[in-house]
């Protein structure tokens, strides 16, 4: 970890199998970001216990798969801290020193903590750590004195929170804490097969780890115009879900296809096999290099060992001051 680099924080629920979504616009931007900052980099498990605390039983295994998707990307443990965040117990007890002073007025705020509370699993009551996950999520950001954070446009008012809390925090004991700032990152808007929102829980999503015949199989039922019939016939690409997903993996030729489409020169077959032969292309070396860890599951499991360690230590750190600025016990046992 090379400590004359600006400090980068970014997580990952682990809420399932990672899916293009979560390539393009999470994963990708790890590594990307890994020789430019010194990056700590969670998966988030307690995090998904927002929404998830009714079914655990995936958890270790979405863990394991989130780990293995994203070494199999590209990211360099070398270069970073990837750990899972329950390893590394300080995330929690600064999210209880910050939740004693959080108003609860600013919580009740946020525009996500509605949305979220609608996808609490079955039926299952919105719960006082669904509301806290800013809280949360700031303690995440401030424990390692992140200067960025990599955000899409929904989640600046999180991190708005973060800088006040952080603020709060400062004009009570003192300053511990830097403010972050958001590193606005192209999160390209990946459509659901079926050309609604993408979301696991549609089951409408391109897996990482899908095997070439499965993503055909998956772009041959994805929903295009549906009074596009013939090739001949005039086409209405906004709104085709092969069309957007062709804009985020061609974009050069995204005007032209457009054109085509419309002028009723292309048919829906033909721009599926064109994007599945991207998807393809693009997940060709992922899948070979998360076929060879898959047989090596020690050295996964002490990457991730390994980056608790490193991230850690950076997190007593920060616990040291701030149990001191509060004039709390120094800590005395593990
Ligand atoms: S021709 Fe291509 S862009 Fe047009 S509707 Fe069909 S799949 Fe979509």
């Amino acid at each position: 970890m090379n400590s004359a680099k600006k400090r980068m924080l970014s997580g990952m629920q682990p809420t399932g199998m990672p899916h293009l979504g979560n390539l393009e616009g999470a994963i990708a931007n790890w590594v990307r970001y890994q020789n430019e900052y010194e990056s700590f980099l969670f998966i988030a498990d307690w995090h998904s216990l927002t929404t998830l605390y009714g079914d655990t039983g995936q958890i270790k295994q979405n863990i394991r798969e989130v780990a293995l998707d994203v070494l199999a990307a590209g990211l360099d443990p070398g270069k970073c801290a990837f750990f899972v965040q329950s390893d590394v117990k300080e995330h929690a007890e600064l999210h209880l020193l910050l939740s004693m002073i959080t108003p609860i007025s600013w919580l009740e705020r946020v525009p996500t903590f509605k949305e979220k509370q609608e996808n609490v699993l079955g039926g299952e009551q919105a719960s006082y750590g669904l509301m806290g996950y800013p809280v949360l999520m700031s303690a995440d950001i401030l424990i390692y004195k992140a200067d960025v954070v990599p955000v899409g446009r929904d989640q600046l008012p999180h991190l708005e929170l973060c800088r006040e809390i952080g603020r709060r925090f400062n004009n009570h004991y003192g300053g511990v804490f830097p403010e972050c700032e958001g590193l606005m990152t192209s999160i390209p808007a990946m459509p659901g097969l079926d050309g609604r929102k993408l979301s696991k829980s549609y089951g409408n999503a391109i897996y990482i780890a899908d095997d070439e015949d499965t993503t055909w199989q998956k772009v041959r039922s994805m929903f295009t115009d549906p009074v596009k019939m013939r090739k001949d016939d005039p086409g209405h690409p906004e709104g085709c879900a092969v069309c957007a997903m062709l804009g985020i993996y061609q974009p050069d030729s995204d005007e032209e296809l457009q054109r085509e489409c419309r002028a009723g020169h292309m048919g829906c077959m033909q721009c599926k096999k064109k994007l599945a032969e991207l998807l393809n292309e693009r997940l060709k070396p992922i899948r070979e290099k998360r076929a060879e860890l898959l047989d090596n599951m020690d050295y996964v499991s002490g990457v991730l060992a390994e980056g608790a360690e490193k991230a850690g230590a950076a997190a007593e750190e920060t616990m040291k001051e701030v149990r001191s600025a509060m004039n709390m016990k120094k800590r005395t046992v593990r």
